[in-house]
């Protein structure tokens, strides 16, 4: 059973030897008294709140030095003690980044039902991201027809879908990426009306007026940092901006400051941040949504898929140097 181990706290930009792969031999078999379930895993997901699990400072769900790396994926029940799944049962959920697991407690688990679509979908579109995604942007932003729509880190597993989600609602919406294929991306395959890449933009306050003559109604944050800055130059008067997330800080000892607060009471703008597992309790609301999406063509979605457990560590860390182009899957098994 090969394994990811977590070796110790990170400072800084998380290294590929900051993890341990390992193997260790395991009957494949539920233990004696078991109430869980033995897990086959499928795919597994990196996610750039994992970083966050790495610091130090202690919280209820950090990674503990030498313990299993833990984040959501997909698995496929092969044996189960626990009577609300059977054998042959997909899920997704929190899984340890290992080849099989024994799960004592699976009740946080949602159960797959729908597979004419992918399974590693559940690991962004149809799972964690999506829900962020789709909550976050018609929960948090009340999107309304015509308005004006920026997403940043727009290529990745969230904000690809929160552009797509706009464009669908008759919103005109603009994203920025930190490539030129990531920019392409944008354009021709997801139907953002305007892009620029970051990287190449020495005043990114200019880059918005540009791109947003008339301002911004609804600023979906995936980045925080200068970006947030210049974001709230350029608002609308009651413009809305989620805070998903703050990926550009996360790897910072100290947080870069914010200057430019003060605009939201000038222009009476709405920042709320919010976080994906509050609406897992809507996951049938959300597919119901996102599959005809999905079915009919009308969303398209770009994943970047590496191979086998021990492929994992560089894929997560890779997150924080824009290396993955879509979402960054880790496939470990396809049945
Ligand atoms: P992505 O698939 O977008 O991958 C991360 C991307 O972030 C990279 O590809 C890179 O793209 C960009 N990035 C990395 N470093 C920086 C930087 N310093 N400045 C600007 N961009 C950077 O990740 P997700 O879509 O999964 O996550 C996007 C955001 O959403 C993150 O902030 C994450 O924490 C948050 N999130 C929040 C959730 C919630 O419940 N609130 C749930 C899920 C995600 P590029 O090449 O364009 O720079």
């Amino acid at each position: 059973n090969k394994q990811v181990i977590f070796r110790d706290y990170v400072v800084g930009f998380p290294k590929e030897s900051d993890f341990i792969i390992t193997s260790v031999t395991i009957r494949l078999k539920l233990p004696q008294g078991s109430n869980g379930v033995l897990l086959k895993t499928l795919y597994l997901s990196c996610d750039p709140f994992m970083r966050m699990l790495m610091d130090s400072q202690p919280s209820a769900f950090s990674y503990f030095p030498g313990s299993l790396l833990f984040g959501y994926g997909v698995g496929k029940v092969l044996e189960s003690a626990h009577s609300d799944f059977n054998e042959g049962d997909l899920v997704w959920g929190m899984l340890k980044w290992e080849e099989y697991s024994v799960v004592e407690d699976p009740a946080n688990f949602i159960k797959i039902h729908h597979t004419d679509v992918p399974l590693s979908y559940y690991t962004g579109i149809l799972g964690m991201p999506g829900i962020t995604a789709y909550f976050g942007f018609h929960d948090i932003c009340s999107p309304k027809k015509g308005e004006y729509v920026f997403v940043s880190a727009a290529s990745g597993a969230v904000g690809q879908l929160v552009g797509q989600l706009a464009k669908l609602m008759g919103c005109y919406v603009v994203g920025s990426a930190g490539s030129k294929e990531k920019i392409e991306l944008l354009k021709n395959k997801f139907g953002f009306d305007e892009v620029f890449n970051y990287k190449e933009e020495h005043d990114l306050n200019a880059a918005l007026k540009r791109c947003f003559p008339e301002g911004i109604d609804i600023y979906f944050e995936n980045v925080g940092g200068k970006t947030l800055d210049a974001v709230l130059l350029n608002m609308r008067p009651h413009g809305r901006i989620a805070v998903c997330g703050m990926i550009s800080q996360y790897n910072l000892n100290q947080s870069e400051g914010v200057h430019n607060l003060m605009h939201l009471v000038l222009q009476r703008i709405r920042m709320e941040g919010f976080s994906a597992p509050d609406y897992f309790h809507l996951n049938a609301n959300f597919l119901e949504a996102m599959l005809p999406y999905i079915r009919e063509g009308k969303i398209s979605y770009v994943e970047d898929t590496v191979h086998g457990l021990e492929s994992g560590p560089a894929a997560l860390i890779g997150l924080f140097s824009g290396r993955n182009i879509g979402k960054q899957v880790v496939a470990i098994s396809t049945e």
